[in-house]
């Protein structure tokens, strides 16, 4: 009988812990929100109280393993999270640390956009592909790659990252310096704030489901500012899927929750952009694990460490 694995899901905004069973299944999961601007303990404090807190709504059960997902950047496979989003974690060894709070259980991590490809792979819109490609897109764009049936990992750990990939070499600066960067184009804030520099009208906090809500109807901006980005992430995923020959891409993230006024754009740009006569069998889906899909892509790490898990 497989135990379950606990399952950590660190971003910016919030913070999940969930159980998760040898055939992808959470039984139990809760999240909180991120604490911020007060230190790199609080953060470290809420998220054990957290996994302690699931692990006890569980009964206490005993663990095949912990898997961590993280934003990037992150010093891999060590587990030295410096989260772009997360200004209070610089180098925190979040794997040291869950392996020191829990000696002798086997503990990894990997940056999120890997995680929720594996999940995607395992349980979700890409169960049996050998060749895809999971991506991200929200408050930036992240990938992860599945070839030959096993998560690719590169030297870094950053395989798959599409979002410095270049869709426009004259385009806007993105944060890693370059210029044009699919991420610098597609990432939620900056499609939102292309849509307000040219004339969509809302409130100050509207972001990515408001854009998407004017989209839908009819508002000519907020359209033209998601076909932008999904033109972009078109355009991307054509150039890797002819580097690549992949046969699938799932595309998951807030603003991929946009549905056709995203999707639409983004598939004629691959219908224009990837001619090649072995990308005529791509497809393109929407994640099919849905809001659990980073924790049981964390999970996977270890459940699944053979096709997930290459790393010491
Ligand atoms: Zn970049």
């Amino acid at each position: 009988v497989s135990l379950p694995v606990l399952a950590i899901d660190v971003g910016g905004t919030k913070l999940a812990a969930g159980l998760v069973t040898a055939d992808g299944a959470v039984t139990v999961a809760q999240r909180i929100p991120t604490p911020t601007g007060r230190g790199p303990e609080i953060i470290w404090n809420a998220l054990t109280e957290l996994a302690d807190a699931v692990l006890a709504e569980a009964g206490s059960p005993a663990l095949q393993g912990i898997g961590v997902g993280c934003g990037g950047p992150m010093e891999w496979p060590a587990g030295r999270v410096t989260p772009l989003n997360m200004p209070d974690w610089q180098d925190f060894p979040l794997r040291e640390r869950l392996q020191k709070r829990h000696p002798g259980l086997t503990v990894r991590l990997h940056n999120d956009a890997p995680c929720f490809t594996a999940a995607e792979h395992w349980v979700g819109a890409g169960r049996g592909s050998e060749f895809m490609m999971g991506m991200v897109v929200s408050t930036g764009v992240g990938g992860g790659l599945i070839l030959g049936g096993r998560l690719v990992d590169g030297g870094t750990g950053n395989a798959g990252h599409i979002g410095h990939v270049v869709v426009d070499p004259v385009g806007p600066v993105c944060n890693c310096g370059g210029i044009g960067c699919l991420q610098a184009v597609a990432r939620g804030p900056a499609v939102v704030e292309w849509a307000r520099q040219h004339g969509w009208v809302a409130g100050a906090d509207a972001a990515g489901p408001e854009l998407a809500a004017s989209a839908r109807a009819g508002d000519p901006v907020a359209a033209s500012a998601l076909a932008l980005a999904g033109t972009a992430v078109g355009v991307a995923i054509s150039s890797v899927a002819a580097l690549l020959d992949l046969d699938l891409v799932v595309v998951g993230g807030g603003l991929a929750e946009s549905g056709e006024v995203l999707f639409g754009p983004l598939r004629r740009a691959v219908e224009r952009h990837l001619c090649v006569p072995y990308g005529k069998r791509l497809e393109v889906l929407p994640s099919g694990v849905g809001q659990h899909a980073g924790l049981v892509g964390a999970a996977a790490l270890v459940h699944r460490g053979d096709a997930y898990w290459s790393a010491g």
